[in-house]
């Protein structure tokens, strides 16, 4: 090879260790650095913005890229490049470079990949991390199966269902829900997965994409792997025995860890089924366009609903909140329970605060148990834990006191770990430095024999001193010192003016110009002692302190049990403390098939609102005589805002949280379906129209009578016409669906579709009122009954800021094509007539062939005034006037 680097046994070792690292960027380390090569080290000194440099061998013309980092400050570097969707191997020199033959040893100690972070610096704190793996029956069958596994929280979910699509959309919104970090997928599927993985990275960019042999991904291993992982003869007992095609998913995730890990996982317990039919199914898309944990636009976590609810006081708190935000429930029951401890709350502030107080002063311990049975947790964290624990006594106390049925049994399972607690207490230094190796972890009193070797290095001092009087009153040298130094340990030094008092038993060690340095017998056994205490107390604390956290981890199911319990209290008092600061009721659950909210508001909006300003609005649903909604208006007037404060009302009820409303019953619904706005249409590559008509599909394929369906104008990516016409049949669908109709809130700018109540006695027209005063208008954001006729385009466009000339322009021709003047060209059908027929509620029977139309014309037709910007009205205006 021409080009190649000249083969020196380093470089082969490099080669070497990276051949089983194709995926990863290595760290390979040189001294006090980690050195990076050939493309990993482009990749990675693009990422870390460091310098990329060369190097090459002597003699060598090839050179090689590589950059580097100091080993002390790889966290940072690291984080940034998992971040980053990259896996990192950290490659060690596993000898004594003094000792070694030739090269030094070097191996693979670890992998760090995006999706089994432990590292409590490189996790979000109110998130999980989960590593998620997929599996797929092959093609002629649509089952999936889909594992994830959250290791800092010893969480892992299992979960099978039906998908058909391609891409797979139901797998799609499965992930999309947990996004994931890292996603592994069976090397021998790779091709067939390629839709849905485009699809993901969408959604998720950052996405850690991860082959793995086909092995574990067979059935019968996985099945096999899993039972003795959990050393059980059946899975039966977590309810997911049947989930083959799961189970190979979640066998490929432990596979993948006991690689990357190389440590014990069996605080990974139990295997839970992920329950489709326990949630409100929410779509990836709904998710998005309701904002339910960030905004659509920016991704920002402000102004999302989860940043209005999320007034937890510690981590597990937020974590669950976060969980059951996005799969509220389906169980009245379930619902109830919750509703019930919040509302114990909400009537007892006392105890509330009480809870708070106490949860604020609790780290993660659901984390920090983790990291003691993966045997990463340091002396601080033990101290975090012991602090934790230290509350649970207080708190269980507080709990005693709280008289509501669902907590009272939590009070009954809560379990204070105060063994736990003062086996820490006892036994864990006040101050610990960051590092296992260094001393300073055990507190005195804990172990005898670390006592006795840390009270020796304490009098080692006074011994010196004595032995120091000792030997000058022997040999009458009143100057005799004991000094230390690194290289000849302790000696005895005497000025040359004495030399010839030293006795014979005095052996010289090194020569200075007015002194010489001795050692003797005695002298050199107190060395022995103290270096030897020195060394064996860093090696009995490292020994004692991980014997702790041997016997802590040994008790994390009690742990996670009680992390499982606070996270729930912290969850309840954060909603009861949220529905009394933000004046929120409880709503009343049915299994009827109705929703009624009395002055409901939009929790977020209401927000970024003074006080007061927001208008709240009645909303009933029901299956008799309101089960569609067409809901009219002008731009602005808060059609939408109507829309999704329903539906994030009804969400809330069911996750088990008061709501912005003053009454508000919610018969439990199975799915919300939305159809709004047009935000990611271009991240996806389809065009609006093509992408508001797959979600349409969506709706009207798997909308049930129990469904809650929201429309924000569809039909508007297309001709009037043709939008209209669609509009109009997407309604009678709904109408019809699933035998008792889909309940539907519409709205549009199709004034004609107010028609459809005419005829139809389940559906109900309403329209946000505006005030019209002197030639502009009011929003007065009040929802009335009946429909409206009036866009006010102009008006808004002028509120908007359009300059005067253009608006009195507008206003002009919209006057003369009412008037049927605005003659642009003769016999043709001009929009005044379109206008006279489709009042009269005859659909316009379209033509075949049309005949030819002015331009002018044809533009207007295309043109949905609503939908225009200001600026884009403007631009529109003047391409009219430069046409006639
Ligand atoms: P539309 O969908 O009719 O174009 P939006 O629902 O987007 O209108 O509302 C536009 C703006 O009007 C919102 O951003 C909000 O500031 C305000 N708004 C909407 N509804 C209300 C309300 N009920 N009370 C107060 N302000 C509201």
């Amino acid at each position: 090879m021409k080009n190649a680097p000249k083969m020196t046994p380093m470089l082969r070792q490099y080669l070497e260790i990276k051949e089983r690292h194709q995926q990863e960027i290595l760290f390979y380390r040189m001294g006090d650095f980690y050195e990076m090569f050939f493309e990993d080290a482009e990749i990675a000194s693009k990422l870390l913005s460091i310098t990329l440099t060369s190097r090459n061998n002597k003699g060598d013309t090839v050179k090689i890229p590589m950059c580097g980092i100091p080993y002390h400050a790889a966290q940072g570097y690291i984080a940034k490049l998992v971040q980053a969707g990259r896996r990192v191997a950290i490659c060690e020199q596993v000898e004594d470079p003094a000792e070694a033959k030739g090269i030094v040893k070097r191996e693979v100690v670890r992998v760090i990949s995006p999706g089994v972070i432990v590292d409590q610096q490189l996790l979000p704190d109110n998130d999980h991390c989960f590593l998620a793996a997929v599996s797929h029956s092959g093609s002629t069958h649509g089952i999936w199966g889909l594992s994830v596994i959250d290791l800092s929280t010893s969480t892992f979910l299992v979960g099978q269902f039906l998908d058909h699509g391609d891409p797979p959309d139901d797998v799609l919104d499965q992930l999309a829900r947990f996004s994931p970090a890292e996603l592994l997928i069976n090397s021998d599927q790779r091709s067939s997965l390629t839709r849905l993985l485009d699809n993901l990275h969408l959604q998720i960019p950052t996405l850690c994409v991860t082959e793995r042999p086909a092995h574990p991904f067979h059935l019968d291993t996985a099945q096999q792997m899993l039972l003795e992982h959990f050393q059980v003869i059946s899975l039966d007992g977590f309810g997911c025995a049947q989930m083959s095609h799961g189970l190979s998913a979640a066998a490929a995730l432990l596979d993948y860890l006991q690689e990357t890990q190389k440590t014990d996982l069996h605080h990974l317990r139990k295997l839970t089924p992920i329950e489709l039919d326990a949630v409100l199914l929410i779509d990836d898309a709904s998710r998005r366009n309701l904002e339910l944990t960030q905004t659509i636009i920016g991704n920002r976590r402000e102004g999302s609903l989860l940043s209005v609810l999320d007034r937890t006081g510690t981590p597990m708190g937020a974590r669950l909140l976060k969980q059951c935000l996005l799969n509220p429930l389906r169980d009245k029951e379930l619902i109830e329970q919750r509703l019930e401890s919040v509302s114990f709350l909400y009537y007892h502030p006392g105890l509330r605060q009480k809870i708070r107080d106490s949860l604020a002063l609790i780290y993660d311990i659901e984390r920090l148990s983790s990291r003691m049975v993966l045997g990463h947790a340091n002396a601080r964290d033990a101290l975090g834990l012991k602090a934790s624990l230290a509350v649970l006594p207080d708190l269980q106390q507080t709990l005693q006191q709280c008289e509501s049925p669902h907590l009272q049994s939590l009070q009954r399972e809560f379990d204070a770990c105060e063994d736990i607690h003062e086996l820490l207490a006892r036994s864990i230094a006040e101050d610990p430095p960051l590092t296992l190796r260094d001393g300073n972890l055990i507190k005195p009193g804990y172990h005898q024999e670390l006592d006795e070797l840390i009270a020796l290095l304490r009098d080692g001092k006074q011994l010196i001193l004595s032995l120091e009087s000792k030997e000058r009153e022997a040999t009458g040298i009143s100057k005799l010192k004991i000094g230390y130094n690194k290289v000849f340990g302790y000696f005895i030094e005497i000025s040359k003016s004495h030399l010839e008092k030293v006795p014979p038993s005095y052996i010289r060690k090194q020569t200075l110009v007015n002194a010489e340095r001795f050692i003797t017998p005695e002298l050199k056994e107190f060395e022995n002692r103290v270096l030897s205490a020195h060394d064996r107390r860093l090696e009995l604390e490292h020994q004692l302190f991980t014997g702790v956290r041997s016997a802590v981890a040994a008790h994390s199911s009690r742990l996670a049990e009680v992390a499982r319990i606070l996270a729930l209290l912290d969850m309840y008092s954060c909603l009861a403390e949220v529905a009394v600061r933000y004046h929120y009721v409880r709503p009343t659950i049915t299994e009827e098939a109705e929703i009624t909210i009395v002055e409901g508001r939009h929790p977020v909006i209401e927000r970024a609102l003074p006080t007061g300003k927001f208008v709240p609005n009645d909303i009933a649903l029901n299956h008799i005589d309101q089960q569609l909604l067409i809901i009219t208006g002008p731009n602005m007037a808060g059609k939408s805002t109507v829309l999704r404060q329903t539906a994030l009302i009804v969400l809330m009820a069911q996750m088990g949280c008061f709501v912005p409303a003053e009454q508000a019953t919610i018969g439990v619904v199975d799915r919300i379906f939305t159809r709004v706005g047009a935000m990611d249409d271009l991240r996806r590559g389809q065009s609006t129209f093509m992408v508001e008509m797959s979600e349409t599909a969506n709706i009207l394929n798997n909308a049930t009578s129990r469904s809650l369906v929201i429309l924000d104008e569809i039909g508007r990516g297309t001709s009037t016409y043709d939008g209209l016409a669609i509009a109009w049949s997407v309604a009678e669908a709904l109408l019809e669906k699933d035998g008792r109709g889909v309940k539907t809130l519409f709205a549009t700018h199709y004034h004609e579709l107010t028609d459809l109540a005419r005829t139809r006695t389940k559906v109900q027209n309403l329209s946000v009122a505006v005030k019209e005063w002197n030639d502009t208008i009011i929003f007065l954001h009040k929802l009335v009954s009946g429909g409206t006729s009036r866009s006010y385009g102009i008006q808004v466009a002028a509120l908007a800021g359009v300059p005067a000339a253009v608006v009195s322009r507008a206003e002009e021709i919209l006057r003369r094509i009412d008037h049927g003047t605005f003659d642009y060209q003769p016999k043709t059908q001009t929009p005044a007539t379109i206008r006279t027929s489709e009042k009269k509620g005859k659909p316009q029977q379209l033509p075949l062939f049309r005949e030819p139309t002015h331009p002018v014309l044809e533009l207007l037709e295309s043109i949905a005034v609503d939908d225009l910007t200001p600026r884009q009205a403007l631009d529109m205006l003047y391409r009219l006037a430069e046409m006639v």
